[in-house]
């Protein structure tokens, strides 16, 4: 009989009571080093004080009113993220996926306000992953994504994961956007390398096809900067976020510059929960926070000092790992074993990690994960590898 929850999740056999900080904990008070942070969600660690305060200052003032009065928090945040970045305006949704979906019909909708509504084809990339909903499967291509649910919104065009001859001989003024995550997350953390970034926006000036970043999970401070396309100087013209943003509450966005929301209107898109005040106020507070230069700073440090470590991981495991790669704190075990194997070791000592496709472990922990917790979850990680290899 199918079970009460549509069983579409691998599940693995632990459930959590409450959090610390890093800590993930369970109903009989075992304590789990979560290096997962719910997918690259909770960049500030569990019940962390000030967002808890932040969320039940708001939950006692008003929930939800719809997009049909001006809301408060939300135009707060959307002031921080407008000057924070390139964006001129920024739309809130619930998730990552809703946010592709607009950036999806943004896209359209910008061709067709230029009077070229045949100029659909969205260059995206293999191992790429926007979402779930039917336009961000279509955009991804990945077959056990699409298989059974076509036929598939037309218009995406998938190429070798930073193949830029590919590129080059595909794009041309019938390109509508390039659409691309600056570090590939489930893809298994592949970061585009600087000069490809580059190389992407100048034929995107070139042809006038937009440049759309997925930064829903590299954004948001994760990779060290506020944005993880920063560190090449380019400016996209839209960009998706959402994970880190809520630090555990559903929020998600796409930002974008005046003219590719231009043709945005009244009327042409919305959401009933996107932008409430509960969500607004907490993505509010994560941005005071992980905005600072002092807290990026800090991400970098920490992301240093765990690739470091790392290494001497992968040099005591040279049958189980094969090396890291990432930025900041979106760090990727490039494996030599499937990641799901290290994962489920991994349980056994207490440790949360993710797998993602070309045979590569996530580890995504908290922001602010403290230096002894760094320290401890490569303990954990080399003991699990040392269970795998027994
Ligand atoms: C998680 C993710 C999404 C989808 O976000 P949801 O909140 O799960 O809908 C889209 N793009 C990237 C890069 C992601 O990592």
């Amino acid at each position: 009989m199918i079970s009460h929850v549509l069983p579409t999740y691998n599940r693995a056999p632990l459930s959590f009571e409450r959090g610390e900080g890093s800590w993930a904990i369970t109903a009989d008070g075992t304590r789990y080093l979560d290096l997962g942070a719910g997918i690259a969600v909770n960049v500030l660690g569990h019940a962390n004080p000030e967002l808890v305060a932040a969320l039940t200052e708001q939950a006692g003032k008003i929930w939800h009113v719809s997009n049909l009065y001006q809301i408060a928090q939300q135009e707060k945040l959307a002031s921080q993220l407008v000057e924070a970045t390139f964006a001129d305006t920024v739309f809130f949704t619930n998730s990552g996926t809703e946010a592709a979906e607009l950036a999806i019909k943004m896209i359209r909708k910008y061709w067709d306000h230029a009077g070229d509504p045949d100029r659909i084809e969205v260059l995206t990339f293999e191992g790429a992953f926007h979402g779930r909903s039917t336009g961000a499967i279509a955009a991804s291509g990945a077959e056990k994504m699409v298989k059974g649910f076509g036929p598939l919104m037309p218009g995406f065009r998938t190429l070798p994961w930073g193949d830029l001859e590919a590129l080059k001989a595909v794009m041309s003024d019938r390109t509508a956007a390039v659409m691309l995550e600056p570090v590939q997350g489930e893809g298994g953390i592949r970061p585009i390398a600087d000069e490809d970034l580059r190389a992407i926006r100048q034929l995107c000036d070139e042809t006038g096809a937009l440049l759309v970043l997925d930064e829903v999970q590299c954004g948001v401070g994760r990779t060290g900067r506020l944005f993880a396309h920063e560190y090449s100087g380019v400016t996209p013209d839209v960009m998706m976020i959402a994970k880190g943003i809520g630090g555990g509450f559903p929020l998600g966005a796409v930002l974008a510059s005046e003219k590719a929301a231009a043709a945005m209107v009244a009327g042409t898109h919305g959401s009933t929960y996107g932008g409430n005040p509960l969500a607004c106020a907490v993505g509010s507070r994560v941005m005071e926070i992980v905005a600072e230069p002092e807290f990026l700073a800090e991400v970098n440090r920490k992301g240093g000092l765990f690739r470091q470590k790392l290494e001497g991981l992968i040099a005591a495991h040279p049958d189980v790992f094969k090396g890291v790669r990432g930025q900041g704190l979106m760090l990727g075990l490039k494996c030599k074993v499937a990641p799901v194997d290290l994962v489920r070791a991994g349980y056994d000592r207490h440790i949360l990690t993710v797998p993602a496709a070309d045979n590569t472990l996530r580890l995504l922990p908290p922001l602010n994960i403290s230096d002894a917790d760094i320290a401890e979850a490569v303990d954990r990680l080399d003991q699990a590898a040392s269970d795998l290899a027994a």
